[in-house]
């Protein structure tokens, strides 16, 4: 078997598509969309990402406003723009791009954003709607990877899924999600002894561990269906998952590749959230959309 490849960046287009008509009928109704970001510091991967999401959102008419602060800022000075931001009718949803310098608490910053403008899905409150199973906001990644096995007709409730990887922004809420559509859900992560017991298990295998090269084809049922979170740079510059492609294609039914998989998927979903919140906070309907509101 040699499996088929899920398409992220066909997907994004599609929705982004979409997204694209919510912005301008959020814009006739007179309430624009828009998103504040903010980075601290000048690490490269933040800089790509938030260029990226800046970029994605002039694509489809939501106004994302830059704020971009120093390395040494303090953490007082983020928390006040942030209180400023959530009381700022103009903006809908408020990002912080992680990782913050060590002197600044994320756990204090992510609660200071006020829940209703958090289209990441990282304050407590989103995360405890996330465990109820009633999310306000899902966060942007594991969203993404739910509307590509959406979008593949790939059903989920009864399957035995396996998350490789445990994070608070990837791995806990992929595996919640999926908890809530009735899949039987393991997660392992750095200390899980064997993780090939369990990934052979998989009839939906999540990867979000960040280690090249990490599941290999005897560590995947033939035919299961292989979502690759994971982005690696190798030493020659180039970008890969955590999957072996090459190999686990030969075994897999989906595979989903790096780049041009979960990816692009994961600005789709923050840009989604976003227009979600001017909807709910101008009392604007959504529009009809297979993908987005399934
Ligand atoms: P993280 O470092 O916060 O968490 C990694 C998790 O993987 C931890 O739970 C850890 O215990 C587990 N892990 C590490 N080594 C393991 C091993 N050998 N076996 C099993 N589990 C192991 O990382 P994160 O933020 O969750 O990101 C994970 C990966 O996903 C990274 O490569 C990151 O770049 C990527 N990522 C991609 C997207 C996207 O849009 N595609 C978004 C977020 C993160």
């Amino acid at each position: 078997m040699v499996a088929k490849i899920i398409d992220g960046k066909a997907l994004a287009r599609v929705v982004r598509q979409e997204c694209k008509e919510r912005a301008e009928r959020l814009v006739r109704s007179g309430c624009p969309p828009g998103l504040a970001v903010i980075v601290v510091g000048d690490d490269a991967a933040s800089q790509v990402y938030v260029n990226n999401k800046v970029r994605a959102c002039h694509e489809v008419g939501v106004k994302s406003t830059l704020f971009k602060f120093p390395a040494a800022v303090s953490e007082d000075e983020i928390l006040v723009r942030i209180r400023a931001l959530n009381q700022d009718d103009a903006v809908h949803g408020i990002l912080v791009q992680l990782p913050l310098p060590a002197h600044i608490s994320v756990r204090k910053v992510l609660e200071t954003i006020s829940h209703h403008k958090d289209v990441d899905g990282f304050h407590l409150y989103n995360v405890g709607s996330l465990v109820v199973g009633n999310s306000i906001f899902p966060p942007c990644t594991p969203y993404g990877v739910q509307k590509l096995l959406q979008s593949e007709g790939i059903a989920v409730r009864g399957k035995n899924v396996v998350v490789v990887g445990a994070s608070n922004i990837v791995g806990k809420p992929m595996a919640l999600m999926l908890m809530q559509q009735e899949a039987t859900v393991a997660i392992c992560h750095a200390q899980t002894r064997d993780l090939a017991q369990f990934t052979i298990l998989a009839d939906i295998l999540v990867v979000a561990a960040g280690k090249p090269g990490l599941i290999v084809p005897q560590m995947v049922k033939a035919g299961a269906v292989v979502i690759d979170v994971g982005i690696n740079r190798l030493a020659d510059g180039s970008i890969v998952g955590d999957v072996d492609f090459d190999g686990v294609r030969q075994k897999a039914s989906h595979i989903t590749p790096v780049p041009g998989g979960v990816g692009p998927m994961t600005v789709t979903m923050l840009i989604v959230n976003t227009l979600e919140s001017a909807e709910r906070t101008h009392g604007v309907a959504q529009a009809d959309s297979a993908l987005v509101n399934a």
